[in-house]
């Protein structure tokens, strides 16, 4: 699938929507959730031009993806919920219910969670 420079989450990196920061750096943009499913639900974004899971692993270089799950890891320290616990996740494509063609993880956290989100 190509990239379609007008989704949601390529406006919010170009700062066109606003959102709710939670981290920034080189590789990664992560912010809340407009409809969170927990207490604290945060998308984290490469900074790339990626539509899923297999474009990012396929096409981008090593230290694209290294620097999105170190931001992963960051935004986790940063909300607190390391000790407690969180969830990630990535959907990709029709059976997982992918929305937005731009690679998000979801990370989820803030009480027990249930079995599946997403
Ligand atoms: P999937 O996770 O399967 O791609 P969704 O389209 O539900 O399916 O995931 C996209 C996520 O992006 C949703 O959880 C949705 O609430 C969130 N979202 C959509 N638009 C915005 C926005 N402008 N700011 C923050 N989050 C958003």
């Amino acid at each position: 699938m190509a990239y379609d420079r007008n989704n949601v989450f390529a406006r919010i990196l170009r700062g066109e929507i606003p959102c709710r920061k939670v981290y920034e750096d080189e590789w990664a943009l992560a912010f809340h959730d407009i409809n969170p499913l927990a207490p604290v639900h945060v998308l984290v974004i490469p900074k790339g031009e990626y539509v899923s899971m297999a474009d990012f692993t396929a096409n981008a270089p090593a230290e694209a993806v290294a620097g999105l799950f170190r931001a992963v890891g960051k935004v986790a320290e940063i909300l607190g919920v390391v000790e407690s616990g969180y969830r990630i996740l990535a959907n990709h494509g029709a059976n997982a219910h992918q929305e937005v063609p731009h690679l998000h993880v979801h990370l989820f956290a803030g009480a027990p969670l249930g079995p599946m989100l997403k």
